[in-house]
């Protein structure tokens, strides 16, 4: 333990320091952000205070939750006071000397990577308190937890170290004082604070004083009417709301009344948060109720795979005098998490049909999250399906099924899909070349999900999905416009070649058989009918779920060149093998597990192979 009756000096984590340089060096023309951050955290404050005084009534401050701003323009310093929930020397040490928020290593990371822009990036993430450093050479803190009798002072100039010394405060709350740098005594301009708490902090729900001033709405956002709230407060609220530092992809502000009275405001950012593949899948809407704020993460409120959207669900249909996790089970809360999350998917609807460009940019970022429901959320199965969109070879653009289903071709009688991990290596699979000779569209999926979803939706439309890695290819009855038939590749007879190939491969291989699915490509293998598709089988040994899968089936193109030399040898020497036939079994089995993606089974055995099949090809 330190000796805390004394002024201790501690140095920053090395991030904050990292940070710290660049922003006290920046020379960012809208440094005057800082006071958004500040009042931010001040409105923070006030929040978790309001929130903890639910339970603890002698936590309430004596006078209502406000923000007071102090100038002082001959000493050049702006103050920043709440009365909201304050810090202890725990609470100093730990949440002003490092920096919490995740990405913030990647963030400095991109600053330093670039210079150039490192200003506009500053603006854009919201550095927190540390953007103080912008603007004051040096910056005081003083504080008192709610229901603690100690008070701090937290100082620094923002050089690698700051002091935590004990202090005088007659209540709980915090004051935060920049000592202003020379340039940037423009901060202790009445008329400049004004219109900056205008800009940036117009929505803060607790009043923004200066003197006997009351510089902003001081109404909680959400509580106005939409027609009365323009882009850019809407965005800033975002901003402050969810900690985040892009502009909204979407807003939507809904009010629901009825049996039930709740008010939505819920934003889909435009960028992925750091968080999203955390495997706690939190959600980011906070819970309101009758506007004091209740709790942030709660899955009760939302589905997690909605958990990209952010914002408030307020409702004073809910009780107050019960705690977090009673209010957790509430049936009410579980009708209005229903009842959200279907006007959420219907404004993701109207997206997709009506700015599919615009969609198709939310979809790369959320797609593979929102498709977690169709797993999740057998009730909203259909509604999620709907605004789905998949990459295809039939088309540039994502499709929907249903659009797919529309394009299918006579005498088509399946969705078909490959899976793998990566979209633009897929487009390339052997798999997909007769189908593409047949003009018949196949899906590609490259998300995980894609994989568990499947195992749930086996049709659409009455028409099965089929993946094209398993199964016979059953592209008979398919209507080919182009190809007349005389023009058709010959087709060489390969039983003896097959018999010959079954032979040498034994128990590697669960059958050999011609292919329909080839046109170039020599060989393929895929999953027999009642067996585990390829891919899944890949991400269950990658997960160690899975130690060895079925041997899958090998597929010969008897159109390709190769093949039939090898099938005309075969049938001379009588279905018994030979150097020859033998290495070549052995190589194209290993190149199709090649192709996709696998390493051959017996690495120097396969080499040795090759080796002597060049060899005989040399003459040597
Ligand atoms: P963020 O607000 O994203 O958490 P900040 O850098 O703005 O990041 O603030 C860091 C932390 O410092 C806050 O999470 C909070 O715990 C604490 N803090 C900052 N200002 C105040 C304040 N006025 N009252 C109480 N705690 C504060
Ligand atoms: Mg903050």
């Amino acid at each position: 333990m330190s000796d805390t009756s004394e002024k201790e000096t501690f140095s920053f984590q090395t991030e904050v320091g990292q940070l710290l340089e660049i922003v006290a060096g920046s020379l960012y023309s809208n440094r005057e952000v800082f006071l958004r951050e500040l009042v931010s955290n001040a409105s923070d404050a006030c929040d978790k205070l309001r929130y903890a005084a639910l339970t603890d009534a002698t936590l309430s401050p004596s006078e209502d939750f406000a923000v007071d701003l102090d100038l002082d323009t001959d000493a050049g310093t702006l103050s920043i006071s709440d009365n909201g929930v304050g810090m202890n020397h725990a609470d100093l040490l730990e949440t002003l000397g490092t920096i919490a928020k995740s990405g913030t290593g990647a963030f400095i990371e991109a600053l330093k990577a670039e210079e150039k822009d490192q200003v506009g990036l500053i603006g854009q993430f919201g550095v927190g308190f540390y953007s103080a450093f912008m603007v004051a050479s040096k910056v005081d803190v003083t504080t008192r937890k709610a229901g603690e009798t100690e008070s701090w002072l937290w100082s620094s100039d923002g050089k690698g170290a700051f002091s935590i010394e004990p202090a005088q405060r007659d209540s709980a709350g915090t004051t935060v004082t920049l000592h202003l740098k020379e340039d940037a005594r423009e901060f202790a301009d009445e008329a400049r604070i004004r219109h900056i708490i205008k800009t940036y902090s117009e929505h803060i729900s607790f009043p923004i004083k200066l003197g006997d001033d009351t510089l902003n709405a001081a109404e909680a956002l959400w509580t106005r009417p939409s027609k009365d709230i323009s882009e850019e407060q809407y965005a800033e609220f975002y901003r402050h709301n969810s900690h985040a530092y892009d502009a909204p992809w979407h807003v939507m502000h809904n009010k629901v009344e009825g049996s039930l009275n709740h008010t939505s405001l819920l934003f889909v950012p435009s960028m992925q948060p750091f968080d999203l593949f955390d495997a706690e899948r939190k959600s980011h809407v906070k819970l309101y109720v009758n506007r004091v704020f209740i709790s942030e993460t709660t899955t009760d409120l939302l589905p997690a795979y909605l958990r990209f959207l952010r914002g408030v669900v307020d409702s004073q249909d809910l009780s107050l005098n019960v705690s977090r996790e009673m209010l957790q089970s509430d049936p009410k809360l579980a009708k209005i998490k229903s009842q959200v999350s279907k006007k959420v998917l219907g404004e993701l609807k109207k997206k997709a049909t009506k700015e599919a460009d615009d969609y198709a940019s939310f979809w790369g970022n959320f797609g593979a999250v929102l498709k977690e429901g169709l797993v999740e959320d057998p009730a909203l199965r259909d509604r999620i399906l709907e605004i789905c969109r998949f990459a295809s070879t039939g088309d540039e653009a994502l499709t929907s099924l249903s659009s797919y289903v529309e394009r299918m071709k006579d005498g088509q009688e399946a969705i078909y899909y490959i899976a793998g991990e990566d979209a633009a290596k897929l487009a390339r699979s052997p798999h997909l070349e007769g189908f593409k000779a047949k003009g018949v569209e196949v899906l590609l999926f490259s998300d995980h999900v894609d994989e568990f979803w499947l195992q749930h939706i086996t049709e659409f439309e009455g028409k099965p999905l089929k993946s094209i890695t398993r199964g016979a290819a059953d592209l008979d009855q398919v209507e080919t416009d182009d190809t007349p038939e005389e023009d058709k590749p010959e087709e060489a007879d390969l039983s003896d070649l097959i018999a010959v190939i079954k032979v040498e491969l034994g128990e590697t291989v669960k059958d050999v058989r011609p292919s329909k699915r080839l046109t170039d490509s020599p060989v393929c293998l895929i999953a027999d009918d009642g067996d585990m598709d390829v891919n899944l089988e890949r991400l269950l040994k990658r997960h160690g779920q899975l130690q060895d899968g079925a041997p899958r089936v090998l597929e010969l193109n008897p159109t390709h060149a190769i093949i039939s030399k090898l099938a005309e040898r075969a049938k001379a020497d009588g279905a018994s093998s030979d150097d020859l036939l033998s290495d070549a079994a052995h190589i194209l089995f290993d190149q199709a597990r090649i192709v996709e993606g696998e390493t051959p089974t017996d690495p120097a055995e396969f080499a040795r192979r090759l080796g002597s099949v060049m060899a005989r090809a040399f003459g040597i």
